[in-house]
């Protein structure tokens, strides 16, 4: 089946025959009188009926063997972070989504992990970096927020070749357009938060691994004694923003490509982040492994930090707020929401470019970019 038909029709019609996925809410299943499991489900710490259903969803759309989900994208990244020995390496892409930066910060030291922040694009740094207690290879691709593209077949090539894993972070692509497990990571990670829930109104994560094997399973297991699985209802939106999620995507695309191309070509733009841009860095690998240039961008704004906040504040369609992927155009100053010691350029936008006409988006960033 192709991504479009999986993302509709699995893991298929409930044995109630309902069409349209029922929510389950109840925390506790009756069991026998020795805790034997009767209905394939205890408590709903462990796992209930949505999750599992999106599981499924999750792990075919990525072409894994399990999916887990979670709370939310940092307690998807947490888990799989917390499976590394003590003492190992981790290399990391320098642009780096900023909580799980600051993860790594708070939780390695005492396990005695060594967290490495490379350029990844550049295959010999991360040669360098490679050692033999590197345990786990990890990015974004597209990245948040300067939408750098890492080539994920050859990153993972060179990493196996070290007897390292892989996991990539999908959240800006998703599986549509995107899917990572197929160029040779080992995992994926996903903040359903953003374009897999859709409609900004809910909070979720994933992993999705090639494998079933030990590690895999050792994920359900954290899940279950830290506690960040997800909710019924949540899992229930999240299967349900699935469903609609190719074609999301393409008008997602349409719009970005459109606004990128816009924004090139504006004199108070010094530089436009955007994968599919011609003749920008990472192109080609952005073309040959993603299917369109999603729906995420950033721009420099000329003037630094008085551009970018001059443009913030002059938005009036586009609405001022972190995160994305949902139906509403978002911008938002980087550098503003990574704390005391922001990484992102000060002059740098990013903008999660909704489902509006473009012609609207357009108009709104004209007006505000004659500041
Ligand atoms: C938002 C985000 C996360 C974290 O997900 P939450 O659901 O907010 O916990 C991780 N990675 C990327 C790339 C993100 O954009």
């Amino acid at each position: 089946m192709k991504p479009e038909t999986i993302a509709i029709h699995t893991p298929g019609i409930g044995r109630d025959g309902a069409v349209a996925a029922s929510i389950q809410l109840s925390t506790t299943w009756q069991h026998g009188p020795a805790y034997e499991n009767l209905h394939g489900f205890t408590y709903v710490r462990d796992t209930n009926p949505n999750v599992a259903d999106l599981e499924a969803r999750l792990a075919a759309m990525e072409g894994g063997a399990v999916a887990a989900a979670f709370a939310s994208g940092m307690a998807a990244g947490a888990a799989l972070l917390a499976g590394l020995p003590e003492g190992c390496r981790v290399i990391f892409h320098h642009d780096l989504y900023h909580d799980f930066r600051n993860l790594a910060a708070a939780t390695f030291p005492v396990r005695k992990i060594e967290a490495v922040f490379i350029d990844m694009t550049d295959l010999e740094a991360l040669g360098d970096a490679l050692t033999d207690n590197t345990a786990l290879v990890w990015f974004e691709t597209p990245s948040n927020p300067k939408l750098d593209i890492i080539d994920i077949a050859a990153v993972s090539r060179l990493a196996h070749e070290a007897g390292t894993q892989v996991a990539v972070d999908g959240t800006f692509a998703t599986p549509v357009l995107q899917r990572p497990l197929d160029l040779g990571a080992d995992y994926v990670i996903h903040s359903l938060t953003k374009y897999m829930g859709g409609h900004s109104d809910i909070q979720g994560g994933a992993v999705i691994a090639r494998e079933d094997n030990d590690a895999a399973r050792a994920l359900f297991a954290t899940r279950k004694v830290t506690g960040g699985v997800l909710s019924p209802f949540n899992a229930w939106l999240v299967s349900r923003g699935l469903q609609t999620l190719h074609c999301r995507m393409e008008a997602h695309c349409r719009n970005a490509g459109v606004l990128a191309e816009f924004l090139s070509a504006h004199d108070r733009v010094e530089t436009v982040h955007y994968p599919f841009l011609s003749g920008r860095a990472g192109e080609d690998i952005a073309r040959a492994q993603m299917k369109a240039g999603g729906g995420m961008l950033s721009v420099e704004i000329v003037g630094g930090r008085d551009g970018a906040l001059a443009v913030a504040s002059r938005v009036k369609l586009i609405l001022n707020a972190t995160s994305l992927g949902g139906v509403e155009s978002l911008i938002e100053h980087r550098a503003s929401v990574e704390g005391p010691t922001p990484r992102s350029p000060q002059g740098l936008l990013r903008l999660s470019v909704g489902l509006e006409n473009a012609d609207d988006l357009i108009e709104d960033l004209d007006q505000a970019l004659d500041f």
